[in-house]
């Protein structure tokens, strides 16, 4: 009788909730083919409980509906990592097109291709890889060396290893423009090597001699895209180009540092995956990149690479045309109109509380998308302001976790928010950051 009444009420639950989101999903569309401001917020301000409306497009109202983003304060919204769990939705949707499997006899050896620097980099994965950067025209590959990670923190310590002096009487120096990815310091310090030391932030560097300047572009956490700042003979150059995607940013021209980094975390979302990939110009800084993946983990996972190769393929086959299958939304264009809506309806939510800033992005011209665009960063840097020291703190006061200025470099005032979490948590942040109020 309890199970009756359980499997009753789940049903009927079920009905209501899949007939909110088909009036929701209606609503969007017909307020889009009217022209409306479809993600709006009512004029006055003296009624935002009844009146807020946080309609949302087509891609995020298909798994979100306004009940499952009602917010009554309580629950505490986690945007502290950049995890990037939005981009779940784009592969479910494309079923078994990346659906990897391997026989338990298969990727058995430790070795992938003994003729190549890389002895442990998947000659497929290394195709796709130069394949996605033609695709997007993101970065130069022809005549570089590929070395392949475990997700591109490892290749960041690589790096770092490979370009310090072997012989030097001192660490050589590390250093970042603030406000820098909040990792650099504890992974460049935390093993205390004498081959490198974090120096802080790279504006304040004066120190004479040999130095790595790290160059985030786009930068992680404000968005902004970023050259190197110190400009002196003896400075070795380390791109992190994590974010140099067109979802995030309009591609300029392909990239052609001596050192690039890269990760299918924030390229098609796959972090749990552990793949980033190194761009190298200089051989013997590839061959020492390798020596370090040897000596730390022998080599990468190749099932990781082998889905890695099969992940990428997918985002590139439409595009080239080759796959005759119906495939739905390309992953740049689901990935870029995400981007887009989300970013408007912070802004209107910043708008409407009036308790916080956000930096503004100067449009340019995308080679990809063959259009002009703002940037869309994967990381709001939001800014407390009417006198609030301590904006992360603030912000827990009402339970939204976010990672404060001091992480990166900078003062308080700062807090860094992910973009990239699953549509009903950032539907509920949005919704709550419109709310409060001094
Ligand atoms: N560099 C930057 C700028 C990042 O933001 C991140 C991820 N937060 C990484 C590197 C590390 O990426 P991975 O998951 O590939 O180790």
């Amino acid at each position: 009788m309890v199970q009756m009444a359980n499997v009753f009420s789940m049903r009927h639950f079920f009905v209501l909730s899949l007939a909110l989101n088909v009036s929701f999903i209606l609503r969007s569309v017909f307020e889009r083919e009217q022209g409306l401001n479809w993600v709006g917020f009512e004029s006055e301000k003296d009624q935002v409980t009844q009146r807020t409306r946080l309609s949302v497009s087509s891609s995020l109202s298909s798994i979100t509906t306004l009940a499952e983003a009602q917010d009554s304060g309580e629950r505490i919204i986690n945007l502290d990592h950049g995890d990037p769990t939005m981009y779940e939705k784009y592969w479910q949707q494309m079923g078994d097109k990346t659906t990897v499997v391997i026989p338990g006899w298969q990727y058995m050896s430790y070795f992938s291709d003994i003729s190549n620097i890389c002895w442990f980099l998947e000659p497929e994965f290394a195709k796709q890889v130069v394949r996605l950067h033609k695709v997007v025209g993101n970065a130069v590959t022809d005549g570089r060396h590929i070395v392949v990670g475990t997700g591109s923190s490892q290749l960041y310590l690589a790096a770092l290893f490979a370009l310090s002096p072997s012989d030097a009487s001192e660490p050589i120096s590390v250093v970042s423009q603030a406000p820098y990815y909040s990792s650099y310091p504890s992974m460049t310090d935390c093993l205390k090597s004498g081959l490198y030391k974090w120096a802080g932030e790279a504006q304040n560097f004066s120190k004479e001699g040999p130095y790595i300047e790290l160059v985030t572009s786009p930068n992680n956490p404000d968005g902004t895209a970023r050259h190197s700042v110190v400009n002196r003979n003896k400075g070795i150059l380390l791109h992190d180009l994590a974010y140099y995607w067109p979802q995030y940013t309009p591609i300029s021209s392909p990239a052609d540092h001596e050192l690039m980094l890269f990760t299918v975390s924030k390229s098609t979302g796959h972090a749990g995956m552990r793949i980033g990939w190194a761009i190298v110009k200089d051989k013997e800084v590839a061959k020492r990149m390798t020596k370090f993946v040897e000596l730390n983990t022998i080599g990468v996972s190749k099932d990781s690479q082998i889905r890695a190769a099969k992940v990428l393929k997918a985002v590139s086959d439409p595009y080239e045309h080759v796959d005759d299958s119906e495939v739905g939304e390309t992953f740049f264009d689901f990935s870029y109109h995400s981007m887009a809506e989300r970013w408007k309806l912070l802004r209107e939510a910043v708008e409407h509380s009036g308790m916080f800033s956000l930096p503004k992005f100067p449009p340019a011209f995308c080679t990809f998308f063959n259009q002009v665009s703002e940037p869309r960063p994967a990381f709001a840097w939001l800014k407390c302001e009417n006198d609030i020291e301590d904006c992360e703190t603030f912000l827990r006061g009402h339970k939204i976790l976010t990672r404060g200025g001091k992480h990166f470099g900078v003062g308080p005032m700062y807090v860094r928010v992910s973009m990239l979490d699953r549509d009903e948590n950032f539907i509920r942040f949005v919704k709550r950051l419109s709310t409060i109020r001094v």
